[in-house]
């Protein structure tokens, strides 16, 4: 927390390589902590409700995670053409498997978080994200995602969602061939991998492509990079990356979309829709 030539007291998230940095306005922390895994802050903010920092860096804030994760579920839910059974790797603020489990053909949500304090801590100060996890069809396991589908039995997933922390720590083995490969065995015919890809601004070029080549080498077909506004992450301009075993990731069930009977606060058929147009900069990605 710095103090800023505006008043009150600020907390910075400083993007060195990329020489930004975004804060907001805090007016008191509510929790820290340092996990076996990482550091865990709980701020109270000025305007933007409770904010979730690990390791220094935002993950959730009351106001905005509505973007991430229903940008993280909806698409690939609704792309899949029938998702009953659904993975979610990491995710320990419990906000994506809330919106997997609004989908009612989904039978069995399985959430691996590799740091239950995330989940603990979660639960308590963010208790809309933590809804649905007395829901009969969630399963929440602490253990690393690496490991566990590893062991999964093969085709048993429709969907698996990879809702990490950056490729760096417990995560960096989240981003490459071999974890892609265990997913692509997990996952049955028509299956669908979803995953958190950065910033198209900052890692286009680096983390993206570089997920684009293990992908491809694991053996999934049809790639496709939604780009979605996330004001907290760097640069504000996130990405989800689908890959499929089978299926061509851009056709989806727009009809479902548009007749979805459940409440959101950016996804619909039409922001689906739009996300999937290639912005110019993202185009040699698809070459
Ligand atoms: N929305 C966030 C973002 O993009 O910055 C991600 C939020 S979610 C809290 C990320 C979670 O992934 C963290 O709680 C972290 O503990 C978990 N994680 C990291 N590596 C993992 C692994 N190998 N297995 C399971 N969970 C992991």
């Amino acid at each position: 927390m710095t103090e800023s030539p505006l008043s009150g007291s600020w907390f910075t998230e400083v993007w060195s390589p990329e020489g930004s940095a975004f804060s907001l306005e805090v007016t008191e922390k509510l929790h820290e902590e340092q996990s076996e895994f990482q550091k865990i802050e709980i701020y109270q903010t000025r305007h933007w409700g409770k904010l979730m920092v690990l390791d220094g860096c935002y993950m959730v804030t009351d106001r905005d995670n509505f973007l991430y994760h229903e940008m993280m579920t909806h698409p690939a839910l609704f792309t899949h053409p029938d998702p009953k059974r659904v993975l979610v790797i990491g995710g320990g603020d419990c906000g994506t498997l809330r919106e997997v489990l609004k989908h009612p053909n989904v039978e069995q949500a399985w959430q691996v978080e590799i740091d239950e304090r995330v989940t603990r801590v979660a639960e308590q100060y963010f208790p809309d994200l933590c809804e649905s996890n007395q829901d009969p069809r969630a399963q929440l396991l602490f253990e690393d995602g690496i490991a566990w589908i590893k062991n999964c039995t093969p085709g048993e997933l429709d969907v698996i969602i990879v809702d990490s922390t950056d490729p760096v720590g417990p995560a960096a083995g989240l981003f490459n061939r071999e974890f892609f490969s265990h997913c692509l065995r997990a996952l049955g015919e028509g299956g669908l991998l979803v995953q958190q890809s950065e910033s198209p601004l900052f890692h286009t070029d680096s983390i993206i492509r570089e997920m684009y080549g293990e992908l491809k080498a694991a053996g999934f077909t049809s790639l496709h990079t939604l780009p979605f506004p996330q004001p907290i992450y760097p640069s504000g301009w996130w990405s989800c990356t689908m890959a499929s075993k089978g299926l061509t990731v851009t056709d989806y069930r727009k009809e479902a979309a548009q007749q979805k009977a459940f409440v959101t606060h950016y996804y619909n058929a039409d922001m689906h829709q739009a996300a999937l147009a290639v912005p110019e900069c993202m185009k040699p990605l698809y070459a």
